[in-house]
């Protein structure tokens, strides 16, 4: 049986004060969570972050991480810097980092690999454009994003790494995938982690993640290969994001 778990990535949002605030709130909530629960603040914040959550069962993680392990990278941060700031997971490869940072699969792939090597979790994001779903291409266009990863660092990676589902039309949009549609593309991502390992594909947890909201979390999270939800402006407000965690 997986665990199911719920992340909240708050992107290039609030203030010192406000992530207090916020935490202060999800602290107050999440012991009764019955999925994991992990937030994802910016890296400035990592270090109050950690410092309040610390004693909790929240987890940390970070929202992108170097390929490089040290040096002359400037604005960068290594794997080994966010292991230091209490980090145990990281995003990689969201699709606003594909997006505007230009991150290939290849690219992404490292990372995940820097990650790795410093013990970090990564969380796999991959995920379709509308105009990539519209010509057909949505399982073709995943499986490329995830195949990137499984060349480079193998599939036993998987045993300690997550993957989430984010199709980019339903990010930051209101427009949510159906229970249905999001259950097909996890499907489809399990049975490529299977063709090569089926220990490791049945273990894998696989979230979902676009426009979920306390409402219609529950119908996502029900369904069989979906096992939690990553999760980006409803995290932003610790009532929604606790009653998404709620459902897991
Ligand atoms: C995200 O950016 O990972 C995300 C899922 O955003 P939102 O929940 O706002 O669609």
């Amino acid at each position: 049986m997986r665990k199911s778990l719920v992340a909240g990535n708050w992107k290039m949002n609030g203030s010192s004060a406000s992530i207090e605030e916020l935490v202060a709130g999800i602290l107050a909530g999440a012991g009764s969570s019955p999925a994991d629960v992990l937030v994802c603040p910016p890296h400035v914040y990592l270090a109050q972050v950690a410092a309040a959550l610390s004693g909790s069962n929240v987890k940390l993680g970070a929202q992108d991480v170097s390929v490089e392990a040290s040096g002359a990278f400037t604005g960068d941060v290594s794997a080994s810097m966010l292991k230091e700031m209490g980090c145990s997971y990281v995003l990689v490869g969201h699709s606003e980092r594909r997006a505007i940072h230009g991150e290939s699969s290849a690219l992404v792939a490292q990372k995940f690999v820097a990650a790795q090597n410093e013990g970090l979790i990564s969380v796999l994001c991959v995920g379709e454009t509308l105009e990539e779903r519209e010509a057909g291409n949505t399982v073709a266009v995943v499986s490329e994003q995830f195949e990137a990863v499984l060349d480079l660092a193998g599939i036993d990676a998987m045993k300690k790494a997550v993957l989430a589902y984010e199709p980019v039309w339903a990010i930051g949009t209101g427009k949510t995938a159906s229970a249905e549609q999001a259950q097909e593309v996890h499907a489809q991502l399990r049975a490529v982690a299977a063709a090569r390992s089926v220990e490791v594909a049945g273990g894998m947890q696989i979230l979902y993640g676009g426009s979920v909201k306390p409402s219609n979390a529950a119908e996502l999270f029900a369904m069989a290969d979906i096992d939690g939800g990553l999760i980006g402006g409803a995290s932003l407000q610790a009532e929604d994001f606790l009653g998404i965690c709620a459902a897991g």
